[in-house]
């Protein structure tokens, strides 16, 4: 009953009191929780109002300094890297069941801070984030090197070893998730970690990380920095005693942290960075199908995914009517409290990226392009940005180049396969992107021209522990998930031992 649509503000009168207290608001370093060295702490905002959640311990360069000693310690003299695989395995896993115990706190923790929707990252993201943390605990021991036949009398083989102390860096779209994605491989591998979160979304990842020193992690082993990206980020990206980055976030943030690391130690860095995926539906696709899962693709979490199919491109043939259902869906999509039972959408993540997107919604329209429905903010309260599609957009119109990171639907003409091909490669970016046909032939076509790390076909934002993603271009650099980012993780080394008596001489 409390449910809106877009059209009403109802919902958002009264928001639901988050059923989870904040405990963990200090930095994590060495197994502690302690203030930041200058005393500072730092607002975290509830965007469905605006109103403080809490205050947080604001870390810079000199908790950088600690976390990274602590890590460095627990890399260099810690029973971390020493132990065996199994037993780091049997730490990532008694985590995971600790993460699944707590479930229901940690999920309200993460829309509280975050806005997502409550059963969306009860569906989606904590199995994932549970998931990963159990995939990565079963890789922890079957990493191995190679023994290679090389010429003459040696005995030459690899072994893989974890690089040292990483740093690194998420964005606030997905907190946990990102976590996940970063802290699963870096341990599995024998790494230690110190992890500067988003400054609008710090609460989630501190909780888990008690679970981790519960679940057996030894101290100095995983340290959370919260903070901002120019003070404690940039003293993270380029300090000389960390020996990788990972980095998720913008392409501009990107360049700037992967110059710190090249002027530092030249520390490798792993960038997973913007997008501005095309979703191409051709002549013959099912154009129900291909709707809702445009839609999907664009909306899901209010539009704030690096890999949002942001560029729906139909051809000439469909286009009417996909533009009259697509309309119809996003008049139909549920904006609300995101506690609140089947709401779809809620607010953006705060004051800044919801006046982003107000503004880029009024750039398409004096850009010539079509504007369907929605382009105004959805209620009185909070961050929240109606449901939004524009039509008769144009390749060079901003909408159609910069990544928004909200719910603005853009949807393009196109006539000939030729034609969609060159038109989504010509982007800075190559993320991701959909290809919708029945097709097959059409379908390989499509995939193997499409300068973008992912291809889903039928479907998309399908992910899977086992699946790599990562970006072509000004997308980034390497690959995240999967058995790729172990790469990410190792170091080789070749040792190679002469012969004196080899067999077969
Ligand atoms: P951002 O890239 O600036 O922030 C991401 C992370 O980098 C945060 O932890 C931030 O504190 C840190 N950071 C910022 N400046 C830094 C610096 N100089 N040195 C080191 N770390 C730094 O992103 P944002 O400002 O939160 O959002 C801006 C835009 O970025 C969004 O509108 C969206 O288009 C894009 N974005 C993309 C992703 C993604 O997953 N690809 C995620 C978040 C934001």
């Amino acid at each position: 009953t409390c449910i809106t649509r877009f059209s009403t503000a109802a919902a958002l009168e009264e928001p639901i009191t988050p059923p989870v207290k904040v405990e963990y608001t200090k930095l994590l370093i060495n197994g502690e929780f302690v203030d930041a060295a200058s005393g500072k702490t730092f607002p975290t905002l509830d965007p469905r109002t605006g109103q403080l959640i809490a205050d947080v311990a604001e870390g810079d360069l000199e908790d950088v300094n600690r976390a990274v000693a602590a890590a460095r310690k627990a890399f260099d003299e810690g029973p971390w890297p020493r132990m065996t695989a199994y037993e780091r395995s049997r730490i990532l896993l008694r985590f995971a069941d600790l993460v699944e115990k707590h479930a229901d706190e940690i999920t309200a923790l993460e829309v509280w801070d975050n806005g997502k929707p409550y059963e969306q990252a009860a569906r989606d993201e904590i199995p994932l984030f549970i998931r990963l943390f159990r995939y990565y605990a079963g890789w922890a021991d079957k990493i191995h090197g190679l023994t290679i036949q090389a010429d003459g009398p040696h005995h030459v083989q690899t072994l893989h070893e974890p690089i040292g102390v990483a740093g690194q860096i998420i964005p606030w779209n997905f907190p946990l998730l990102m976590f996940s994605w970063k802290v699963g491989p870096a341990l599995a591998c024998g790494n230690t970690v110190v992890l500067k979160t988003a400054e609008q979304t710090p609460l989630s990842a501190l909780y888990v990380s008690k679970l981790f020193h519960e679940a057996g992690l030894p101290p100095g082993v995983l340290n959370i920095v919260s903070g901002y990206g120019p003070s404690a980020g940039a003293a993270l990206a380029c300090h000389m005693e960390v020996d990788k980055l990972s980095f998720t976030g913008s392409t501009e943030t990107g360049k700037i942290v992967l110059g710190l690391a090249a002027k530092s130690n030249l520390k490798s860095a792993t960038l997973e960075l913007g997008g501005k995926s095309p979703f191409i539906v051709c002549e013959d696709a099912n154009v129900d199908e291909a709707v809702e899962l445009a839609h999907a693709a664009l909306f899901y979490n209010q539009g704030q995914c690096c890999c949002a199919g942001s560029r729906t491109y139909v051809h000439e043939r469909v286009y009417d009517e996909f533009l009259e259902k697509a309309k119809t869906r996003a008049l139909q999509r549920v904006v609300g409290d995101p506690f609140k039972k089947g709401v779809e959408q809620g607010p953006q993540v705060d004051s800044e990226q919801f006046d982003k997107i107000l503004k880029y919604i009024r750039s398409g329209v004096e850009n010539g392009a079509t504007l369907e429905t929605g382009g105004e903010r959805f209620g009185s309260n909070g961050y929240y940005v109606q449901p939004t599609v524009f039509s008769n957009v144009q390749d060079n119109m901003l909408i159609a180049k910069d990544e928004i990171f909200g719910p603005v639907q853009s949807i393009l003409k196109f006539k000939e396969i030729d034609e969609v091909i060159q038109r989504s490669n010509a982007s800075q970016f190559g993320l991701a992107a959909g290809v919708f046909t029945q097709n097959l032939d059409t379908a390989n076509r499509l995939t193997r021209a499409l300068k973008a790390g992912t291809v889903w076909i039928n479907c998309f934002d399908v992910f899977d522990a086992a699946i790599p993603f990562g970006g072509y271009k000004m997308s980034g650099h390497g690959r995240e998930k999967g058995v790729y980012s172990l790469n990410a993780y190792l170091q080789v080394k070749a040792v190679v031992t002469r012969l004196k008596n080899p067999a077969w001489l």
